[in-house]
């Protein structure tokens, strides 16, 4: 396993212990403000509001995951629904995204399926696309299946998300193509153990390459969520030598991440959406951010130095 792996696990296993999560809560507020909107949704639509106005769409999502009870799970449900109506009324492209695990997912699959039913009935008819973002390796296989159920049941504008770091995913993606389905593409965020996940960020990035031209090739319209500028700019030639058009792909950044390089992407005349969350809930959010980027963890530690 490389050092860059080395290093996510290792921030991911200790972001656990509550000692560490009190000192990141209570350390962290810089790094909370540059990734996470705010707590509010009107905080969020205010920063969406101002990515538009540069030409970035936004991805708004409510922060929140692995509820352990029906009650706090339809409580996300009320407050996606909100989120829904509030994006409806604005002129922008309406765009939100959500995890199934913060329906009730570990909890039962019949509960997300029927709040999440109860979410596009409100999203598709103003118009709502609806991202259901993908979680750790032991959630993939339910994930599929309730993007599966949600589309045998006529809904639409719901998209899924694949991982280029797990080895079934070329599978999933083969699988999933009778679906014709709106894919994200990503690298994948979790710590997963070497049995289901490429040990080495080498083969997670040319695997990410191989599975975005397959899915172009077949068809599909790709968001390609990666900062990673050498794979930014090899899917910018390859669509470009195989005449695919910019209709049919887009970039995904998460706020905070590369804003200028999300600013130039929208300028050359592609669609670029970034993620934007907010909410109280940002702790699990933050702490991949943190394992992404050792830079991150060293502005948590010096804080603590400093203060
Ligand atoms: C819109 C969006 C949605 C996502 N949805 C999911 C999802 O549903 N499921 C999932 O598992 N993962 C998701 N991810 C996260 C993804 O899996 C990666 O963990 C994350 O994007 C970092 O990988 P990378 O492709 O940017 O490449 P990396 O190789 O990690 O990074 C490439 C370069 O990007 C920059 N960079 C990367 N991360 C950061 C950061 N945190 N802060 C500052 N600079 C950074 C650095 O310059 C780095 O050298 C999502 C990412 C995006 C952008």
């Amino acid at each position: 396993m490389n050092l860059d792996l080395v290093y996510r696990q290792a921030v991911l296993s200790v972001a656990g212990n509550p000692r560490v999560e009190a000192l990141i809560k209570g350390r962290a507020r810089g790094l909370v403000r540059r990734y996470v909107a705010g707590e509010t949704l009107e905080e969020a639509l205010g920063v969406a509001e101002a990515l538009e106005a540069q030409g970035v769409h936004a991805i708004l999502a409510l922060l929140g995951e692995m509820v352990r009870s029906e009650a706090e799970a339809r409580a996300f449900q009320a407050g996606i629904l909100e989120l829904v109506r509030a994006v409806a009324s604005r002129p922008w492209p309406k765009y939100v995204s959500l995890k199934l695990t913060q329906l009730g997912l570990d909890l039962s699959e019949d509960l997300a399926l029927e709040l999440m039913r109860g979410i596009l009935r409100e999203a598709e008819p103003r118009g709502v696309f609806v991202r259901l973002d993908m979680e750790d390796s032991p959630r993939v296989e339910a994930t599929l299946r309730l993007y599966k159920a949600l589309r045998e049941e006529g809904f639409s504008q719901v998209g899924i998300v694949l991982q280029s770091y797990l080895y079934r995913t070329e599978k999933d993606l083969l699988d999933l193509l009778p679906y014709r389905p709106n894919l994200r593409l990503v690298k994948g965020a979790y710590r997963e153990p070497k049995e289901v996940a490429f040990p080495d960020k080498r083969l997670i990035d040319a695997e990410y390459l191989h599975l975005g031209k397959l899915a172009l090739k077949e068809g599909l319209y790709v968001a390609f969520a990666t900062h990673d500028p050498r794979i930014i700019a090899e899917l910018k030639r390859y669509t470009e030598a195989m005449g695919i058009p910019r209709s049919r792909f887009e970039f995904q950044f998460l706020y905070g991440v590369r804003p200028e390089e999300q600013k130039r992407l929208a300028r050359e005349g592609y669609t670029v959406r970034a993620y934007v969350p907010y909410g109280r809930d940002w702790y699990p959010y933050l702490t991949r951010r943190i394992a992404e980027r050792p830079e991150n963890l060293f502005l948590v530690l010096r804080s603590l130095v400093s203060g």
